[in-house]
Formats: structure tokens, C-alpha cells, sequence
């Protein structure tokens, strides 16, 4: 069950509600986003609304029986829409598209990159300054020095800073210079990390760990959501597999069954789930046909001279194409399917 509450609900009226949730047997937990308050409960018996839905203070009541509530469809049937200001949206109308290379390597990268962005007309920019990597011993990103100056040259050109954000100690530095925290497949069950980005107002992009169910991944989403915060995106960028031939199985069904059972946006980055320059552009078209809100691409003006990721990297001329492909495609699929 999922109570919404009247905006500024007395505290009175809130205990009571509570107290009369008590009563009947059910445990409601408080949350409290900057929108709005909630009430979730989870208890076993099965709910009648009528015993609650005319106390004070209640705006309205949801009989929800996903465990994962509040990013459920079942009660906020419109789409999630995340604003940033400066008319950028992400949002089911357009298809935002976020490039950038893995990893943030110097100033000139940044500089490149940003032009081409500009020029093709493109809101988000994507890098790595702290970097989860397979081994130890390779490039772990350039750390804050690198995000100040990566953040610092996105805002001069109107551009939104997506970077990875590895642990609960750097939310706090990271926060002035970022528009949104992107949380990585690894640290997908991090939970002490997704309470605490959900005590933050800024957009999280929640990357599907490699190995959860989608009931794993909306669970992640619930946590954020539950500390407070709305705005999050979800990112599928590829499971495993017994399959070897490529870095990850894109979990292509995923898109449209996430935006079935949750209000939320839902991207794909095809760079990550196929791990094949080749292939990521037509991983990335078919996403859009699936339904995907926004892809995530990695691109680098000479791949081959990548830190990290070349292999997956696609150049210049390659994004460019696959920009305009993109494009043509989510016209395309808002011609033939409605709704
Ligand atoms: C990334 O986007 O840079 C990244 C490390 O992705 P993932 O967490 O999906 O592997
Ligand atoms: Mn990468």
C-alpha cells in the first residue's frame, strides 16, 4: 500500500495515520521526498483502502503490490520527467544522448570533445574521473583536480556533467562540479551508496548491475527513491552470460518491461553491453526502437589512444553518423508507434 499525503499533513493527522495502520496489523515506513511525503507499508495482510482513505491527511492511497513501490508504475502511471533548467529535459518526447569518453585524460580531451558535442548539438557530456577498474594497476581516473576542470569547461559550453560516483565519501565533492551522479554496475547493490544519493536532489543514473534480475534493479531504484530522491534514470548496459563473444548480453527486453512496470526514464548504453566498436551503433538504434528515453555512447577523438575502453570507443566520424542515425530513428519510431 502507498499513501500519499496531503502537502504539509499535520503531524497530528500523520501520527494518526500511522497509529491506524498500526492497528490494523500493517508497518508504515515515512518517506519524504522534496516534492512530497509517503507512506509505504508492506504489511502482509491484504489492504482495504476504505479503513484509510478518508482519514485526514491523506491525498490519495495505492494498493501496490510490487515490492518495489514507489519507481512502481502501478500508482504514478504518468512518465517520470527529469527538468535541469536551460530547456533540458530528459523525458519521453526526445531522445537525449549522452557521449563522452570512458575516462577524463587532460584538458585538451575535454576541450575536443566538447566541440564536437556543440556542433551536433548534443546537452550531456559523459567521462569517468573515479574509475572502477577490472585490475588495480590500470588508469583510476584523475580524481576531483579532473572533474574540476571537466565540470568547469561543460558549464562555459552549456553542457551537463554525467561521471561515476564510486563511494559515499565523494558525493559531497563531487556535488557542486556534477548534474548527474552516475552509479556503475559494480556499485549497483551498494546500498550504503544508493541511501545516501537518495538523500541528494541531484539526477542519479543507476547503471543495472551485471548480474541482477531486473526485481534486483528496480530494488536499487527503490532505495534512492525512498531516501528522498525522484530523479532517476535507469540504465541498462548489459548482463552476463555464458556467452563470451562480446563483453555483455544487452538485455534489450529489459527496456520495454521497465518502462512497463516503473515511471521512470529508461536508458541503454550500448558501448558497455556489447564492448564492440562495430557493434554499438546498431545495439543503440535497436534500443531506440525498443523504447529507450536516452543512450549512453563512449566516443574519443582517436580511440586507439583511449586509457580505457578503445576497443568499444567509437571515433569522431563514427558518433557523428551514429548521431544522425539515432535521430532519424527516434523520429521514425514516434511516427509508427503511438503512445
Ligand atoms: C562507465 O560507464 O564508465 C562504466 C564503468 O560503466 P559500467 O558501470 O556499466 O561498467
Ligand atoms: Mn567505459
Amino acid at each position: 500500500m502507498l499513501i500519499q499525503l496531503i502537502d504539509n499533513c499535520p503531524q497530528q493527522e500523520l501520527e494518526n495515520i500511522m497509529a491506524q495502520l498500526k492497528t490494523h496489523g500493517f508497518k508504515g515506513n515515512l518517506v519524504e521526498t522534496l516534492s512530497t511525503r509517503y507512506i509505504i507499508s508492506n504489511g502482509k495482510k491484504e489492504a482495504d483502502i476504505r479503513l484509510f482513505g478518508n482519514l485526514p491527511g491523506v491525498k490519495d492511497i495505492h494498493i501496490v503490490e510490487d515490492d518495489n513501490k514507489l519507481v512502481s508504475r502501478k500508482w504514478r502511471v504518468e512518465d517520470t520527467i527529469i527538468d535541469f533548467g536551460d530547456g533540458i529535459q530528459i523525458s519521453r518526447k526526445d531522445l537525449t544522448i549522452v557521449m563522452g569518453p570512458c575516462a577524463i585524460e587532460d584538458e585538451q580531451q575535454v576541450d575536443t570533445t566538447l566541440e564536437f558535442l556543440k556542433e551536433n548539438n548534443i546537452r550531456f557530456m559523459r567521462g569517468g574521473i573515479f574509475k572502477p577498474r577490472s585490475s588495480p594497476y590500470s588508469f583510476r581516473g584523475l580524481g576531483i583536480e579532473g572533474l574540476k576542470f571537466f565540470s568547469q569547461k561543460c558549464k562555459a559550453a552549456g553542457i551537463k556533467v554525467v561521471t561515476e560516483v564510486m563511494q559515499v565519501s565523494q558525493i559531497e565533492e563531487m556535488y557542486d562540479y556534477i548534474d548527474v551522479f552516475q552509479v556503475g554496475t559494480r556499485n549497483a547493490q551498494n546500498f550504503n551508496l544508493l541511501d545516501e544519493l537518495g538523500k541528494t536532489n541531484k539526477p542519479v543514473l543507476l547503471k543495472r548491475g551485471m548480474s541482477s534480475t531486473i526485481q534486483e534493479f528496480l530494488a536499487s531504484a527503490e532505495y534512492i527513491f525512498s531516501n528522498g530522491n525522484e530523479k532517476i534514470i535507469l540504465c541498462e548496459r548489459g548482463i552476463r552470460t555464458f556467452e563470451k563473444a562480446y563483453r555483455n548480453t544487452m538485455d534489450i527486453n529489459a527496456i520495454p518491461y521497465l518502462h512497463d512496470k516503473s515511471h521512470l526514464p529508461v536508458f541503454s548504453d550500448p558501448s558497455h553491453a556489447v564492448g564492440i566498436r562495430d557493434y554499438v551503433e546498431p545495439i543503440a538504434l535497436s534500443s531506440v526502437m525498443a523504447g529507450a528515453d536516452g543512450v549512453l555512447i563512449e566516443i574519443h577523438q582517436c580511440p586507439q589512444k583511449a586509457v580505457s575502453d578503445g576497443a568499444q570507443t567509437l571515433d569522431f566520424f563514427q558518433a557523428r553518423r551514429t548521431i544522425q542515425r539515432l535521430r532519424e530513428t527516434v523520429a521514425l519510431r514516434n511516427k509508427i508507434m503511438v503512445g
